[in-house]
């Protein structure tokens, strides 16, 4: 068993940015389950939004937070958030990372994207995520206090019930060894799910394969709530091409005057909504939705040559690059796109520390539903929100004073491999997020959902034999994980009789005057609340 004061699962920006500022004062130990830049974060292309030119205000990005979350944002977090998010940036800033500056050097250049009333989004020509994880994590790995374990993937939380204490708060993780297959046991005061989103239930997703939902399932085993999963957000344009594996358009494409298009070139975005292409990506990936399904075809255009080829080069010179390489010259041909699954906007609940209902667990990022983000998220509020968290749980857990920490009980290192394992994972893993696409995708009924429903019941038994039988892996890990984001996300839908921001349905095609979150409640909540005599943090 090897002990910390802090365990952090996940190196994306959540998890990076938290270490660091714990680093200074306690022992972390920082577990990711690839490489430590392999996270969503690093793929982030448009940027962070926040309050930074005199022309904004703080009133301003609320109000586009709250149109943007239909009814469902949390006031009160909200606030809290934008009002933090200048003194994180400039943290950042103070990291080294190398945001864009203006042209004449005057300060750092702002874009905006849609659903922004204001040009706030600060970013690193169009790979952000790019520049913020590589200056955090070369100071991650430098760090003496902080012990990085990579290719680790933590399989569940150590909890006192399951070693037969009264009180029931979070010890630390099992950590599975990807290398040698070996489970190591990690106690630790405090832990914190960094995990990141779960886009890889579905088929077609820009995140990447670690989006397996991990933290979400496994926060929810050990007793907390989790709240709006059926909240997915798609990603209006995805690169469409055989050869480009989820590749997203940012958009900032369509923020810059990026138009979309037909096959023949007609624009249509017009009869959608009178935002056109800057409205809120919901409403374009519905329209896409919409579009492709009315017509027959298989993508859409993105058009952006109209503008001079300097300022396409200089403004997404990623993305030129990678079309380029595909035989695509974005200066002179419009880009075909699909929509895809981008974001996960519920997750753990928690308060505006990052504590879940169990005590000593946080959840920050993605992984945590904060009440930010409502129905649906506001485009690059996602950064700003890994990171006005891991500042507020790193304060919380920071006025934490050490107690004493049990021995924990080893895994049960005794089981065998058994054959026939990897390819009914590989087949159940693709059912599920095929099916997963088909009937709980842009657009819902209440029969597709019933039929997933019936689906997921079939696959839970058959994985389930294989986790509590046989030797773990990875794969089987992931699989057991998504399985269970699936029944949430699927459960949240059929409780919602409403559509409202990403929750489309068209058995329940109106608004309902109230906005009310779905919170699900694992069946262990109760006993959790009961034997920390009442401890709730929200
Ligand atoms: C293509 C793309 C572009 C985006 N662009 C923007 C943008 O411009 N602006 C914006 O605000 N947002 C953007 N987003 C969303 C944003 O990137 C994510 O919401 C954010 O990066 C999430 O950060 P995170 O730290 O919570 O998780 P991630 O960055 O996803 O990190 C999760 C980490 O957890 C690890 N992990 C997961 N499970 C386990 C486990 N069981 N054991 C150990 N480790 C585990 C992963 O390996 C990874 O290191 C974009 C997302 C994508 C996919």
């Amino acid at each position: 068993m090897r002990k910390f004061d802090v365990l952090i699962v996940g190196s994306g920006l959540a998890g990076l940015s938290l270490a660091l500022q714990l680093a200074p004062v306690r022992s972390v130990c920082l577990v990711t389950k690839r490489n430590l830049n392999d996270s969503a974060s690093s793929w982030a292309q448009g940027g962070i939004a926040a309050v930074l030119a005199d022309d904004d205000s703080i009133e301003a990005h609320i109000q586009d937070t709250l149109i943007a979350g239909a009814g469902l944002c949390d006031p009160e977090v909200t606030r809290f958030v934008v009002e933090h998010g200048r003194e994180t940036v400039e943290w950042l800033i103070d990291q080294g990372v190398p945001f864009t500056r203006e042209e004449d050097d005057s300060g750092f250049h702002l874009t905006r994207e849609g659903g922004h009333s204001r040009r706030r989004i600060i970013h690193a020509a169009d790979a952000t995520g790019h520049a913020v994880q590589e200056t955090l994590a070369e100071k991650v790995r430098r760090h003496p206090n902080i012990t990085l374990l990579e290719n680790h993937i933590s399989v569940d939380l150590i909890t006192s019930k399951k070693i037969g204490r009264r009180s029931n708060r979070c010890l630390g993780a099992y950590v599975l060894n990807k290398q040698n297959g070996k489970v190591v046991t990690i106690g630790a005061m405090n832990t914190v799910l960094a995990t990141g989103g779960a886009g890889k239930v579905y088929l077609y997703t820009t995140n990447p394969d670690v989006a397996t939902g991990d933290g979400v399932a496994m926060g929810w085993r050990a007793g907390c709530r989790v709240a709006n999963m059926e909240f997915m957000q798609f990603h209006p344009t995805c690169l469409y091409h055989p050869q480009a594996k989820s590749f997203l358009i940012t958009e900032a494409v369509r923020g810059e005057g990026g138009l979309l298009k037909l096959p023949d070139g007609s624009r249509f975005m017009q009869e959608h909504d009178e935002r056109g292409e800057l409205a809120p990506r919901d409403v374009v990936a519905r329209a896409i939705d919409f579009e492709m399904k009315k017509r027959g075809i298989e993508c859409v255009y993105l058009d952006i040559s109209h503008k001079p080829a300097d300022f396409i080069l200089s403004h997404f010179p990623t993305i030129y690059r990678r079309c380029f390489e595909l035989g695509i010259d974005i200066t002179r041909q419009p880009i075909p796109v699909v929509p895809a699954e981008h974001y996960t906007c519920g997750g753990l609940m928690t308060d505006l520390d990052g504590r879940t209902d169990m005590p000593h667990l946080y959840a920050i990022g993605e992984t945590a539903c904060t009440g930010l983000h409502g129905a649906n998220r506001l485009a690059s509020n996602s950064l700003l929100e890994c990171l006005v968290f891991a500042q507020s749980a790193a304060r919380d857990i920071l006025t934490r004073r050490n107690s004493e920490m049990p021995e924990l009980p080893n895994w049960d290192e005794s089981r065998v491999t058994d054959a026939d394992e990897e390819v009914v994972i590989t087949h159940n893993w693709s059912e599920l997020r095929r099916f997963m696409w088909n009937y709980v995708g842009i657009v819902r009924t209440s029969k597709r959902l019933a039929r997933a429903l019936h689906r997921i019941d079939l696959l839970r038994d058959e994985i389930h034999e294989f986790y509590s039988n046989f030797r773990i892996n990875a794969n089987l890990i992931e699989l057991r994980n998504l399985l269970q984001v699936a029944e949430l996300i699927v459960k949240s839908a059929m409780e919602r009789h409403e559509s409202r921001g990403l929750h489309f349905s068209k058995d329940y095609p109106e608004t309902m005057s109230d906005a009310v979150p779905t919170v699900l409640t694992p069946s262990n909540y109760y006993s959790l609340l009961d034997q920390n005599h009442g401890h709730k943090h929200q």
